[in-house]
């Protein structure tokens, strides 16, 4: 319970050392009914853990997700596969998918929110303008290389009205108008970025996964009907 991660709090910025102040862990468990012993034993196990991170710098508490099951191994070290990921404050999807570039430049974006909205601002931009040169948008400005990407379906089109405004605050962002930049333009632009970044990234991920999950269910039913017709 009492121990400490480096991490970065996502209110203040620094990355420190931050005591986890309280815990909470949640399992699920699946069961499979045995023939031999004519009952329904344990197979696998989900683990949900919820901590809490209290900064030391800011003093603000950030709630951490980690998560794991005992249906996948490393195959070296023998421990389950934990994803780890910070809820709160709500910091983004999931970025580990992401290319490192692109990740890069969101996470810095991510970590000066609350301390400098006009470096924010440009960070998104330049997370933007990475996402755009990587899918190959054609143009001599973010606006006409987002406007591509929605003419070519890799965006949606709804999107590319919004894209002006991120296009205006990254240029008043260059020219120094702090003034400008509130809580809540700051937190719009932050949540346009992330709705393009999973549409672009990990919807198209997602889909497969889905794809592969139902081909996979299909392929047992037919195993099943086989070993019927069988027996
Ligand atoms: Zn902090």
């Amino acid at each position: 319970m009492s121990d400490t991660k480096i991490l970065t709090c996502f209110h203040c910025g620094n990355k420190t050392p931050m005591e986890c102040v309280n815990q909470y862990k949640d399992v699920e468990v699946d069961y499979c009914y045995d023939d031999e012993i004519g009952k329904d034993v344990p197979v696998a196990e989900y683990y949900e853990e919820y901590s809490f991170y209290k900064c030391p710098v800011c003093q603000r508490i950030s709630i951490g997700l980690n998560s794991w099951d005992t249906t996948v191994f490393h195959p070296v070290t023998g421990d389950p596969f934990e994803d780890f990921r910070f809820i709160y404050p709500n910091v983004t999807a999931d970025m580990k998918h992401l290319p490192e570039d692109v990740k890069g430049a969101y996470e810095s974006a991510l970590k000066v929110k609350n301390i400098d909205h006009a470096i924010c601002a440009l960070s998104l931009r330049r997370t933007l303008e990475i996402m755009c040169k990587q899918k190959g948008a054609k143009g001599d400005s973010l606006y006409k290389k987002l406007k591509f990407l929605s003419d070519k379906g890799t965006i949606p089109p709804i999107l590319d009205n919004i894209s002006l405004i991120i296009k205006d605050l990254g240029n008043e962002a260059a020219h120094g108008d702090e003034a400008i930049f509130d809580k809540n333009i700051i937190d719009s632009m932050i949540r346009f970025t992330n709705i393009v970044l999973e549409y672009v990234y990990l919807l198209p991920r997602e889909l497969k996964r889905i794809q592969f999950e139902m081909e996979l269910r299909e392929e047992e039913k037919q195993q099943k009907e086989q070993e019927k017709q069988v027996t």
